[in-house]
C-alpha cells in the first residue's frame, strides 16, 4: 500500500474511533513519525494530508531541514534530545513534545531566550514508569506546572507520553486514561489554560483506545511507511 493509501486508512480509523466515543475527529491530529524515512517519503506523508510530522533524531531532523522536507507541514521533535543538542532544534520546530527532565526545559528555555523566541513544549511523562524511558513521573507534572513562570522563554501545550510496548489492545488503556486525568489536572490548575491542550499519545498499535481516553494527537510511523528497515541504519 501506498504512504497515501495508509495516511486514507488511519484517517478513517481515526474517525471510527472518535465516533465511537462521541468525539469531534477533527479534534484529533495526525503526526507522522518520519525517523529513518527519507525527504520523499516526508513529502508523500505531507501531501496525503498528515497535520504535522515528527522527528527522533537531531541528525536527521537537520539534514530533512536542509532539503525541504517538511515544506507545507508543521514540524515537531518527538525523540530524546540532549541538553547539548538544543540550540539545533529550539527555533527549528513548531513543537518539542519530549521535554523529559527538567534540565532539558532549562537548557531549553535558555537557548530560546538567546534567540529571542518563545518555544512551544509538551511536558514528557514516564506514564509506565519504566527505568529504561526518561520522562518525568506523573507526580512531578504540577508541581513543575506550578513554577513554569521561571521558564518565561518556553510556552506548555500539554503533554506527551509513550506507554509500554504493547501486543494485546487494551494494556495501556490505564496508563492513557491516567495520562488524561492529569491533563485535565493541569487545564484546572491553570488560569489562562485554553492553550494547553494538545495530549499527545497513540502510535501505530494503540491509537484507537489512546483515542477513546482522550489523546488529541496520535504519532504513527509504521502504519502510514511501513516497517522501519533497522538493518539500512547500521549498514551505513
Ligand atoms: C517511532 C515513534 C512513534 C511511532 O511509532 P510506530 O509504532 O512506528 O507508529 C511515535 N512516537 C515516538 C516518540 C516515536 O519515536
Amino acid at each position: 500500500m501506498s504512504i497515501a493509501e495508509n495516511v486514507a486508512r488511519i484517517r478513517a480509523e481515526i474517525q471510527q474511533a472518535a465516533l465511537a466515543c462521541g468525539r469531534d475527529p477533527k479534534s484529533i491530529q495526525l503526526c507522522a513519525a518520519t525517523k529513518m524515512n527519507d525527504a520523499d517519503a516526508v513529502r508523500q506523508a505531507i501531501a496525503a494530508g498528515v497535520d504535522c510530522c515528527g522527528e527522533n533524531r537531531v541528525q536527521e531532523l537537520t539534514a530533512k531541514l536542509a532539503e525541504n522536507a517538511y515544506e507545507g507541514a508543521p514540524v515537531h521533535f518527538i525523540g530524546h534530545l540532549q541538553t547539548n543538542k538544543v540550540k539545533f532544534v529550539v527555533g527549528k520546530v513548531d513543537l518539542i513534545q519530549s521535554v523529559d527532565s527538567e534540565r532539558l526545559l532549562k537548557a531549553i528555555d535558555k537557548e530560546a531566550s538567546k534567540q529571542g523566541i518563545v518555544q512551544n513544549i509538551l511536558l514528557e511523562v514516564n506514564i509506565g514508569e519504566e527505568a529504561s524511558k526518561s520522562g518525568f513521573g506523573a507526580d512531578d507534572i504540577l508541581p513543575l506546572v506550578d513554577r513554569l513562570a521561571e521558564f518565561p522563554n518556553v510556552c506548555l501545550k500539554g503533554l506527551m507520553a509513550i506507554p509500554p510496548i504493547s501486543h494485546n489492545s487494551g494494556e495501556n488503556l490505564k496508563f492513557f486514561q491516567k495520562m488524561f486525568q492529569l491533563s485535565v489536572d493541569i487545564r484546572n490548575k491553570i488560569d489562562d489554560n485554553v492553550m494547553v491542550d494538545c495530549l499527545s499519545m497513540g502510535m501505530s498499535g494503540d491509537f484507537v483506545d489512546a483515542i477513546s481516553s482522550g489523546s488529541t494527537m496520535i504519532r504513527v510511523g509504521t502504519a502510514i511507511f511501513g516497517a522501519r528497515d533497522y538493518a539500512k541504519l547500521s549498514s551505513n
